[in-house]
């Protein structure tokens, strides 16, 4: 796959050296993954899963906050390994699974409730942003902070590449476990306190609307997209109505944003020189977008295609990396057990 303007990852703090980085990251198979979930996330995980020990999970209890469809979720969930093998995901440098084959993070997400304010919650950017768009108010959807910093910290992740719309959530992931070492564990801290890995160009990547592109939004373009349903969305992408022949504001519109995390440094200053000359519609900018999009993922979209032919192999994929999740969490839950004074008796 080319990327020839990948941002450098050094944009983001390195990894410190003096302990084990653990890298984790979650991803919701709430709908079809999207350009957003690529450059905000997944190409960094890509990256780091092959130097670090990495742990990436599809988060479908999570997706259940906003998706009750049986059907709908069991083939995200399987499509999200999919996309990622495709992507380059190797299964035997590092672990993707899914949440629910790992039940010591609902175990803990409880243990966590339990020192958490409820006025921390309430000041949940993305809970009152998803209500504000319209999503049902439930207590998944509100307490979902907490199950994803249990879903960090029953591994022990020192490390989280995520898109900018989860720094609230990593900052109370990284609350929850200084609290409970102070409270449960204070002379032998349990949880390392993690970091976020965000890469700034790449930190909120615009949905067709202009609103961040999210599964929750309807306004997506999907990663595997492709034909006549990628050039319907390229061609939806919401700009001004500024007329074709005068010089227009490359910086201010969602297509240039698009082409951006895709082109060359020489094409970005093409593009760019052709919006401020005028004589350059946002259609031309469409249809530069739509074959960078093409050319971009070919080889991924070939061996996402070969893959699907072996639903048998992904399933392998996610249970060999559920295994190796509990074992992970399970090192972790032992001693949350034995610090908070929960007895087991099997
Ligand atoms: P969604 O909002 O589409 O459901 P997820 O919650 O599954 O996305 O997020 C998976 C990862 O993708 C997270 O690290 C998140 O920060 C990142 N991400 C999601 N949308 C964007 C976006 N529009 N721009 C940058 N990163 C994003």
């Amino acid at each position: 796959m080319s990327s020839p303007s990948s941002p450098s990852l050094h944009s983001a703090p390195a990894p410190s050296t003096d302990q084990p980085q653990i890298v984790v990251s979650g991803i919701q198979p709430s709908g079809t993954l999207h350009l957003g979930n690529y450059f905000g996330a997944i190409r960094q995980h890509i990256e780091l899963h092959k130097a670090f020990e990495s742990y990436f999970f599809i988060v479908n209890y999570h997706a259940l906050t906003t998706l009750n469809d049986a059907e709908a979720l069991k083939k995200y969930s399987i499509d999200v390994a999919l996309d990622y093998l495709a992507l380059g995901f190797d299964p035997k440098q590092s672990h993707i699974f899914l949440q629910s084959d790992v039940p010591q993070v609902t175990e803990l997400s409880w243990i966590f409730y339990t020192i958490t304010p409820v006025s921390q919650l309430e000041k949940g950017v993305s809970f009152k942003d998803k209500v504000a768009q319209g999503l049902s108010a439930n207590a998944g959807l509100f307490n979902y902070p907490i199950l994803q910093a249990a879903d960090i910290l029953v591994y022990g992740g020192s490390r989280v590449p995520v898109g900018a719309d989860q720094k609230q959530n990593i900052e109370i992931c990284r609350d929850l476990a200084i609290r409970f070492n102070e409270r449960f564990s204070p002379e032998n801290p349990i949880f390392p306190v993690p970091e976020p890995y965000i890469l700034e160009d790449v930190a909120v990547v615009p949905g067709v609307d202009g609103r961040k592109m999210s599964k929750s939004y309807n306004n997506t373009i999907g990663i595997f997209d492709e034909g006549k349903a990628l050039k319907k969305k390229v061609m939806s992408i919401v700009t001004d109505s500024t007329p074709m022949e005068d010089p227009k504001d490359p910086e201010s519109c969602n297509v240039y944003s698009l082409i951006k995390l895709f082109a060359t440094a020489e094409k970005r200053e093409e593009v760019a020189a052709a919006y401020r000359a005028g004589g350059y519609g946002y259609g031309h900018a469409k249809n530069e977008l739509l074959a960078l999009i093409t050319a971009h993922f070919a080889e991924a979209r070939e061996r996402r295609h070969e893959l699907s032919k072996d639903v048998g192999y992904v399933m392998d994929v996610l249970r060999e990396g559920g295994k190796k999740g509990r074992e992970q969490a399970e090192s972790y839950m032992s001693r949350v057990r034995e610090a908070t004074g929960l007895i087991t008796t099997y």
